[in-house]
This record gives C-alpha cells, structure tokens and sequence, in this order.
C-alpha cells in the first residue's frame, strides 16, 4: 500500500468538505458516473455495448443480482481474471486459513451471504487504498497522537483488512472458528480500544465477558464496530450497556463498503462512491439497486441487493445529505409470511425486547405455511418463551387463516454462524 497516496486521498476527501444539498451531491454523482463510464466499463465486455456518446444514461444498463453478476464474472470483470481460477484460489486460501490470494496483484477474496450462495470480489491495490481512506474517514478516525488497537473478528482475514496496519492502526485478527472461550481469554490478553465483529460473536463475548447476566463487562473497549449481520436494535442496546461504549455499525459485503453509521446512531449509506436506487416494497420498504462508481477491476453497476432497507422518513440531525436507513433487514428471506402477508422482523424483535428483561437469544423460523419452529438460548427459557409465545399471539394471530403450530426448543447457538433471528425456509414463495 502506498502510504502516501493514502494520505494524500484522506486529506483530498476532508478538504472536499460536506456536501451543501442533496441537490450538489446529485450533481457529484453525474460527474462521477460519467466519468467512470469512459474511464472504467468501456474496459467491460459486458458493458461495453451500452456506451454509446459522451454522455451515457445509467437507465439503460441492465438491473443485474448476484446470479448475474456471478455468472457474467468473467465478462464484467475488468482484469481478465478467470473466475474459476478465483474461486479455486479463494477456496483454497480460506481452507488453509493462509489469506493472501492475490492473481496479478488483485486481492481475491470470498463472500458468503446469509442465503449460503457464495460471492467473489475482486480489489485491485488502487481500491484497496480507497477502502482504508473510507474507513479512515467514517469507521475509524484516527487519533494522531496514539496508535489503536483494534480487534477484528472474523470468518476470514484478508489483505484488504490488514491493509489498513500502519503507524495509526495495530491490527490483530480474531479467527471466529476458534472457541469462542479461547477468543475472549486473547482479547482480555490483547485489550484493544476497538472492538470488531459481526454482532453474533460480539453478543458471545458479552455473555462470556458478564457469565451469562446482564452486568457490565470488567473490561471496556472504547468503541464497537458491528458488521456483516444486521445489528438489531435491542442488541445494539444490550451491547453498549454491557461494554459501556458506543457502537458504529457498518453496512459492508461483497458488492462493497456501503454505508456507516453516523455520530447520531443512523446508518447513512456512502452516496459520495454510490448511486442509490430504491425498488420499493411498501411505503417504509426498499430494496436498493447500487451503482459504485469507485469499484474498477469488478464493476458493480445497477446491482440489485437482496437486503431490504427501512428507509428514515425524517432527516438525520446530523445534517447528512446521505440517504438514512432506520434498519437493515437483511434479506427479503427474513420475513416471515402469515395468511399471505409479509411481517417483517424488526416490529416482532423489537416487541420481544421489550417483554422481556432476560438475557437470550432466538431463532424464529416459519418451516411451512402454519409452521413456525423456535430456538431458544437462554437461562430463563420459560420466561423468554412466554414473551415470545405472547408477541406472536399478538401480532400473527389477526392476520392467519388456519391455526399456528409453534414448536419451541433450548438450543445452543453457534457464534460463528450469521445469525439471522427471524426467517422462512418455505421452498414454494407463497407470495
Ligand atoms: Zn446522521
């Protein structure tokens, strides 16, 4: 990594101050987007029968999701990378736990979403420093004076992590398919200022750190950042209370670094490197479809994203021009459907939160149509289940047809596995 162009770039992006209006970062993007067009996609099979003129209107590229983009990889690629060459490379790096694939100096690394469907991306040395600016800028300011230790927990380490290493940044990489025991007793070893993981391994680690109560941890670290799960409100709450620091979440996968929380809790999605399309699903409910205009080696262009998004009705008082997001909910399969209606999670979780005080974790998960099977880790199981068996009451019964059959059960959840608290596995879509 070059650390000067780093700088240069993160001194570039404060000088280019806020944007005034949603008008001028509008204008921004135009620019931008024309820009990358020339510079980048005319280097794409797969785009390069739509240029056509100066000026191209982003309309009329095809909406792609990730069956496309995965099976056109080769095409939209702008490297000439292979991608079962990648895959192959990915794979074999991820199963050694050796992570520095790279094919002519392009880092390769592997996505798996909470549908189990595997991703490729592709980061040339380029974007990688445009990553560490981002997150120099959003996730992790950093403190001139003093170098950060940050903990980072995750399923695969890669060199687009590592990267941001340097004077400012101490890294140490947490490898989740460890014992969740033996990870807590390093980070007690360790001690960072900053705490990073997906929040199903942070809320593991409370629940070590505290014996399974709700007490505050005997160590703190200065800040939490949760990311790859969607981080459900009460377990953002129960989190800042147990570690008594603030937590940023950030919206990253495969298809890129997408959005940050702000100082004021909201997420804020990066339009300055996005365009932001909503597909909408109700009057609350989108679906995006982005455009990055930063992502060079691996175009992503009118990408529509399984993840469904809240979308804020009243502006951040942060002042951001940036599109808000009240919630992420993750993918459209975190729903549950009732009498051929969609309930999403958030008002069933955040209700559950609410009933109950005691320290659990769940799984609800519609199996069929009057099928709903629920998992349960907790000390107080009758307690949860009496809240839980309470809000479904509420909440499912005005809307079904035939009678629910709940069968309720104490589980042990996996840490390392993406939790997703609320979903269907109905094979047949009954929408
Ligand atoms: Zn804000």
């Amino acid at each position: 990594m070059n650390k000067l162009r780093v700088l240069k770039q993160f001194v570039g992006l404060k000088l280019r101050g806020k944007f005034q209006s949603r008008e001028a970062l509008l204008a921004y993007q135009e620019t931008k987007w024309q820009s990358f067009v020339q510079s980048t996609l005319s280097k794409s099979t797969f785009y390069r029968p739509y240029i056509q003129g100066d000026k191209v209107d982003r309309h009329g590229l095809p909406i792609i999701d990730k069956a496309i983009f995965m099976d056109q990889f080769n095409q939209i690629n702008t490297v000439g990378i292979d991608r079962d060459a990648a895959m192959d490379l990915a794979v074999r790096a991820e199963s050694s736990r050796e992570f520095d694939s790279t094919i002519d100096g392009i880092t390769v690394g592997l996505s798996t979403g909470t549908s189990g469907k595997r991703g490729l991306f592709l980061i040339s040395a380029e974007e990688r420093e445009s990553w560490v600016v981002m997150v120099m800028d959003r996730i992790l300011p950093p403190k001139w004076f003093r170098k950060q230790k940050v903990a980072f927990f995750l399923r695969a380490n890669s060199n687009l992590y590592t990267s941001v290493q340097s004077a400012i940044y101490d890294f140490q990489y947490f490898d989740i398919f460890q014992p969740i025991q033996t990870l807590a007793e390093a980070l007690l070893v360790y001690r960072p200022d900053v705490l990073a993981g997906q929040p199903s391994i942070l809320l593991a680690l409370a629940d070590i750190l505290t014996k399974g109560n709700t007490q505050p941890s005997p160590w703190k670290p200065m800040q939490m950042i949760s990311f790859a799960e969607v981080l459900h409100p009460e377990d953002a709450t129960l989190l800042k209370h147990v570690f008594d620091a603030p937590i940023r979440e950030v919206y990253q996968c495969t298809e890129g670094l997408l959005g940050v929380s702000c100082d004021h809790g909201t997420m804020h999605l990066n339009e300055d490197n996005l365009i932001v399309e909503t597909e909408w699903i109700d009057e609350h409910h989108c679906r995006p479809i982005i455009t990055d205009f930063t992502r060079k080696s691996q175009p992503v262009i009118r990408y529509r994203m399984s993840d469904v998004l809240k979308i804020k009705q009243t502006p951040c008082s942060c002042g951001s021009p940036f599109l808000a997001v009240e919630q992420i909910l993750g993918r459209d399969d975190d729903v549950l459907w009732i009498g051929g209606e969609r309930v999403f999670p958030d008002v069933l979780s955040r209700k559950i939160a609410l009933a109950t005080d005691a320290f659990a974790r769940y799984e609800i998960v519609q199996t069929g149509e009057t099928e709903i099977h629920v998992n349960i880790q907790s000390n107080h199981f009758e307690e949860t289940k009496a809240a839980i068996a309470a809000v479904l009451e509420e909440y499912l019964s005005p809307i079904h047809e035939a009678p629910l059959r709940i069968h309720w059960h104490a589980t042990t959840f996996n840490p390392t596995l993406k939790q997703r608290k609320i979903r269907h596995e109905i094979q047949h879509k009954i929408h």
